[in-house]
């Protein structure tokens, strides 16, 4: 790869000054954001390449709901997971209560904004019979499809989301109201505060964005993990609501399937090419990562990754 990534990092990082580092999860408050990292999974050379703060770790936050996806679709097939929850774009903050009163919504638009990542992580924890080990399953999934043994769950940043997520607990007491919910809200929530607070390092998003770049397939054994139609719906996700309201903009900016977290990770899965790991955790308004996206916008420019091209 022909690119000098430590000095478009050095560019790129003062943006970070135009964002702030989530707070309404107190245990984030204090990630210094000052922080931009890179690492690429390169599918054609069969090698990772890292550059600035690429091996911190930092939570996964949002990201982890594309993982819960995977997860439900490999334990009940897309077509159940799908019953449940939709894909339709919002047009809504990530945690929006309000979308599916306005939209008249019989289940939540998709599995990426929170009332609907909720609703999938609910599926894992009882599917079907009670699942007594949600949180263990859905950790192990993630080390494999992320390649990253020692990731692992910060026990601060889950009591912190624990404690303060009364919205959350708001969206999954509406989908109990409604009779949408079909496992209990407590135990479905407390798996969803621990999968957001799964550590990771923009290595292991990486691996996560070439296994779906990938069709499914993980390059580093060439065994297959998640089917290849589970790869492309999730895909399409990404692109249509991976970055909550900013999904439009930037699918005419960037055109690569990527998916954000308030702790200020990006995941992106340039099919057939790259996955790509980002993080800097100052997030825009939107809750997206604003040196993180410069980043990415750069970098796909540069290796001309658009997958509309
Ligand atoms: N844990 C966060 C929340 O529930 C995840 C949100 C995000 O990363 N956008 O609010």
């Amino acid at each position: 790869m022909n690119l000098d990534l430590n000095a478009l990092i050095e560019e790129i990082l003062p943006k970070q000054k135009e964002g702030k580092v989530a707070s309404y999860i107190p245990a984030l408050a204090s990630v210094d954001p000052n922080q931009l990292g890179i690492a690429f999974y390169d599918l054609k050379n069969q090698q990772i390449i890292q550059a600035g703060d690429s091996k911190t770790r930092f939570a996964i936050e949002s990201i982890s709901k594309v993982i819960a996806l995977l997860w439900a679709i490999k334990k009940l097939g897309i077509q159940e997971v799908f019953t449940y929850v939709g894909s339709r774009q919002t047009g809504f903050a990530f945690n929006s209560a309000l979308n599916m009163e306005i939209t008249h919504a019989k289940k939540p638009l998709n599995p990426f904004v929170n009332v609907g990542a909720i609703m999938t992580t609910s599926l894992i924890v009882q599917d079907k019979e009670i699942n007594p080990h949600p949180f263990a399953e859905i950790l192990a999934f993630t080390k494999e499809i992320c390649n990253d043994p020692d990731l692992y769950l910060d026990t601060q940043i889950y009591l912190s989301e624990k404690e303060t997520g009364d919205l959350n607990r708001s969206l999954a007491y509406y989908l109990k109201a409604k009779n949408m919910m079909i496992a209990k809200v407590e135990p479905s929530l407390d798996t969803y505060f621990k999968q957001c607070s799964i550590m990771v390092t923009t290595k292991s998003l990486a691996n996560l964005g070439a296994v779906l770049a990938n069709d499914g397939i993980k390059p580093w054994d060439n065994q297959r993990l998640i089917s290849s139609e589970s790869a492309t719906v999730t895909k399409s996700l990404m692109m249509t609501a991976g970055l909550y309201n900013q999904s439009g903009t930037y699918s005419r900016l960037i055109g690569v399937p990527t998916k954000s977290g308030v702790g200020g990770g990006l995941v992106s899965a340039a099919p057939h090419k790259f996955g790509i790991g980002i993080f800097s955790p100052a997030l825009n308004d939107e809750g997206n990562s604003v040196a993180g996206l410069a980043l990415l916008q750069s970098i796909v420019d540069k290796l001309d990754l658009n997958i509309f091209k």
